[in-house]
């Protein structure tokens, strides 16, 4: 410190220091301890730190890791203290050993307050926003500094903190910037969803993955009322948070979001047509929810209302039509009328009838590492080596999810199992482009099938007894240990 005051050059090279580490440093880890190391090597400190106040709910948090609140104890009060105080003058002023100090154009005036016996050694400086406290620089020093009149120590160390302030409320705008920025493409991934995904059970829980990412400090549930308009769970599978169970009853029409008494609960709604359908919950035992998270919930479970309305109404409009949308196949009830027609036809003609039931293997697994639009573009991939490994007149279809069902007219079963393994070495062998997805710059994959195969029976006293041995037989080749074909057989029952 005594050297550094009578030093002009290293005052000057520690200004050149600070000013070239925040030119340099790419986030707020890098900056605080960069300007760690440059202080303990121009001065003797221990500790250096930045808190920044987290306006809506009034906590003071760590600058790096923001989720961190300052530790509730009698340091906390002592900053909030001092961060209060600070807040009354301007930003020429910081404090140093208990006394309020102002940075002065001419000279250095002393303003003395009250002393707080902790603070010994303690530099606080005010970091300003436009006019507004929203943070502390707090120093402390190895031993009491004593020559703080000096005024070139002072005038070193006043250019410092401003930079450093300066940064600081960059650094802040950037990350608003960024939330916003990521914000909307939660928006607009949520928007997206149905353009060929119609299922709630499918596009809710995506979802709520996607809200649970970006609201990262709370965990996120979400409700759809039951027929009998009770808040049922629906992703994830589990929710023991109590204070989002009894805060359910109190989300009613009427509103479109309640909070719990602690702040550090809230219910958004998810409506359809004024009614409140469901709720999608934020939650966290240590944490409120800040005024732009309750902002961002609110739009995003209004974002959720519309998907799922033109979700339910796009699946109206999907239930008279005949194809799948993803994959171009047959869809579930198209399936359902074939099987219809082509049991009574191989029943008038005598001729013979199979089915085929095939379901991708630990297809959750690609979901879940890859993403969602992997995995649809894998269901789009096996589609077309179904729909390409097959006759003019055979039925495929995309029965549900991840299973495929085809129906082959006019084959017996040696045949059926040909065509069975056939499909299954294709899939094995195909290597599946997802680049669209760039993850980690892997950009193909690979799956197996497992596939059940049986054929209609006189004595089948249903058309559903056809599709139903085929998936007795799916379910053996899942039992043997997945890619591989099995024929059904009575002994499986
Ligand atoms: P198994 O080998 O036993 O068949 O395991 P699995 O993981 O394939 O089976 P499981 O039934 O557990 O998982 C099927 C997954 O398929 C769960 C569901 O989220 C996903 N899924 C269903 N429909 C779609 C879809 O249209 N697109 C995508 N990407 N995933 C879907
Ligand atoms: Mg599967
Ligand atoms: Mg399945």
């Amino acid at each position: 410190m005594a050297d550094m005051t009578e030093n002009c050059k290293s005052e000057l090279s520690f200004i050149w220091e600070v000013s070239n580490l925040l030119a340099s440093a790419n986030d707020s880890e890098q900056l605080v301890c960069g300007l760690k190391s440059i202080f303990s090597l121009y001065f003797s400190i221990n500790n250096f730190r930045i808190l920044i106040r987290d306006e809506s709910t009034s906590t003071l948090r760590d600058f790096v890791k923001s989720w961190i609140v300052i530790e509730k104890n009698q340091r906390q009060e002592l900053v909030e203290n001092i961060f209060n105080r600070l807040k009354r003058l301007h930003d020429n002023s910081f404090l140093l050993n208990n006394k309020i100090l102002k940075f002065d154009s001419n000279n250095l005036s002393k303003v003395f307050f009250e002393t707080l016996q902790e603070s010994q050694n303690c530099f606080y400086f005010p970091v300003f926003n436009e006019k507004k406290l929203i943070g502390v620089i707090e120093i402390n020093f190895d031993k009491v500094v004593d020559n703080v009149e000096n005024s070139q120590f002072l005038a070193a160390m006043r250019i410092a903190v401003s930079q450093i302030c300066t940064a600081i409320v960059n650094k802040i705008l950037n990350r608003h910037l960024q939330a916003k920025i990521k914000f909307q493409q939660v928006m607009k991934s949520i928007a997206k969803l149905i353009e060929n995904q119609f299922e709630l059970e499918y596009i809710l829980p995506i979802i709520g993955e996607l809200i649970d990412r970006f609201v990262c400090e709370h965990l996120i549930y979400i409700f759809i009322k039951d027929e009998n308009n009770k808040y049922k769970l629906f992703w994830p599978s589990d929710c023991q948070d109590t204070s989002v169970l009894t805060l359910l009853p109190k989300m009613t029409d009427s509103k479109s979001y309640v909070l719990s008494k602690d702040g550090n609960t809230g219910l958004f709604a998810i409506r359809n047509d004024e009614k409140t359908v469901g709720v999608i919950a934020a939650s966290s035992n240590i944490d409120k929810l800040s005024k732009t998270d309750i902002e961002y919930l609110i739009q995003l479970s209004a974002q959720t209302s519309v998907t799922t309305q033109r979700a339910n109404s796009y699946a109206q409009v999907l239930k008279y039509a005949t194809l799948d949308a993803l994959t171009g196949l047959n869809n579930r009830r198209q399936f359902e009328l074939r099987l219809k027609q082509e049991v009574a036809n191989a029943k008038r003609n005598n001729k013979p009838l199979c089915c085929i039931m095939l379901d991708i293997d630990y297809f959750k697994k690609v979901n879940d590492t890859w993403g969602h639009s992997a995995g649809d573009c894998v269901l789009k991939n096996v589609a077309k080596i179904v729909s390409n490994g097959l006759r003019e007149y055979d039925i495929a279809s995309r029965y549900g999810g991840e299973e495929f069902c085809i129906l082959l007219p006019d084959t017996n079963i040696h045949e059926a199992v040909f065509v069975a393994q056939r499909l299954r070495t294709s899939v094995e062998a195909n290597d599946i482009n997802i680049s669209d997805d760039q993850i980690l710059g892997n950009d193909t994959l690979k799956v197996t099938i497992s596939v059940g195969v049986s054929e209609f029976q006189k004595k089948y006293e249903t058309p559903e007894k056809l599709h139903q041995t085929a998936d007795i037989a799916l379910y053996e080749a899942k039992h043997r240990g997945r890619n591989c074909v099995v024929v059904y057989d009575e002994s499986f029952e």
